[in-house]
């Protein structure tokens, strides 16, 4: 853990042995598996890494353990605040091993809605046999029970931008640890154990990779939560590849520039849309009443560069804004150089009940931006055009 500022922990992170090694960057190492001369030893290291400790000296094989990808985990440890992160193949690998792993306490589980459609989908699926209540935030410690082994929020969560008060989840939660999915915040502009929360979880393959060319995923936690996460990803196999590791670990030194500019950017596109005639509500964490800023200003350091909007015209509209935007991209995901569009009810949680996604917000004339790294006013001349002149 450190105290500097992200800037200053994101460039450093993870490397600092390096220079005592004569080198800059850090070394890749690719090996899916690794000579063992010393049969004891590495019968030892066996034993640890099944039980999710670090290896005795030997990695024996990927799947178990990987020294880049050890080194990205202590990188995003130290962006967390966290004792320990553990890395996995994508957001959804992590979040099936944070469901996994806490269902050896209890198969229940609470969640809060909004969530981002895959693990909406995930939970109400029974795939993996857990049994959830969805609650209300307010709610939350009412739907506990006897079993219940965790807590599982979003925020801000997706896509309406809707901020839950982690300390507010924690209170009710008492003993039961909470999962907060931090993809849309990063370590940069919030870290959820600081507000006591169990667990902070990136889908790496957004921000974190920040260029739109990898999957990733990845939990932050105590030393005893990485232990039991390893022990589910040994056995499931969701584990990260090391080149990944590698790219993420590089991006994480640029992460609080990238997310301070877009998020400029976001802030100014919020006041334009706002006035715009076409627009009927902006969604942005920063907007929306003081209990809403004071939540902001509690957990967070800024509001980042997630915006939703509402079109008075409906689903014709935003199909149509789609297709006419030509500077921003019309695609799905997040957190990349470039600004995405997209249209939440019909693609990232078209797998969510219609019934439920009304509920949560989502309906036909909402659009979500990404707001990516290209100049203001070049976005919103884009942006402007393809918006409906009328209403
Ligand atoms: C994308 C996303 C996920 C899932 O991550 P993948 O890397 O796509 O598997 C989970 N939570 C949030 C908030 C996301 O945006």
């Amino acid at each position: 853990m450190s105290d500097h500022s992200s800037h200053t922990t994101g460039v450093h992170a993870g490397r600092h042995d390096l220079a005592d090694q004569g080198t800059h960057a850090p070394p890749l190492d690719r090996s899916t598996t690794y000579p063992i001369r010393d049969l004891d030893r590495g019968s030892e290291s066996i034993d640890a890494l099944s039980d999710g400790k670090p290896p005795k000296g030997n990695s024996i094989y990927q799947r178990l353990h990987n020294p880049t990808v050890a080194r990205f985990e202590e990188a995003m440890a130290e962006m967390e605040g966290a004792e320990a992160s553990v890395a996995f193949s994508s957001g959804m690998a992590a979040v099936s091993a944070s469901l996994l792993a806490a269902k050896q306490e209890g198969r229940h589980i609470v969640a809060v809605r909004p969530l981002y459609g895959g693990t909406d989908h995930l939970l109400d699926s029974g795939l993996l046999d857990v049994e959830v209540s969805w609650s209300q935030a307010s709610k939350v410690e009412s739907a506990i029970e006897a079993d219940t082994s965790m807590v599982f929020i979003e925020t801000p969560a997706n896509p309406t931008l809707k901020l839950v008060d982690i300390e507010r989840i924690v209170g009710q939660a008492g003993d039961v640890p909470v999962l907060v999915d931090s993809t849309f915040a990063t370590p940069v502009l919030q870290q959820p154990l600081n507000h006591g929360a169990a667990l902070s979880l990136h889908s790496a393959t957004k921000f974190i990779g920040g260029h739109g060319d990898l999957m990733g995923g990845v939990v932050c936690g105590s030393q005893a939560w990485a232990r039991r996460l390893r022990r589910v990803r040994n056995a499931t196999g969701g584990s990260m590849e090391p080149r990944t590791a590698y790219d993420l670990h590089r991006g994480l030194q640029t992460l609080p520039v990238r997310i301070e500019r877009a998020q400029q950017t976001a802030g100014r596109l919020v006041e334009r849309l706002a006035e715009h005639p076409a627009v009927s509500d902006v969604y942005y964490p920063s907007r929306g009443g003081r209990q809403k800023r004071e939540i902001v200003d509690r957990q967070m350091a800024g509001p980042g560069s997630m915006v939703a909007f509402e079109l008075r015209a409906g689903y014709e509209a935003a199909a149509s804004v789609m297709h006419d935007v030509s500077l921003m991209t019309p695609a799905v995901s997040l957190g990349s150089t470039d600004t995405l569009i997209q249209h939440p009810a019909g693609l990232t949680h078209r797998s969510v009940e219609q019934a439920d996604r009304e509920a949560a917000g989502i309906t036909e004339g909402l659009l979500r931006l990404s707001v990516g790294l290209e100049d203001l006013e070049d976005l919103w001349e884009d942006l402007q055009g393809a918006l409906p002149a009328e209403t």
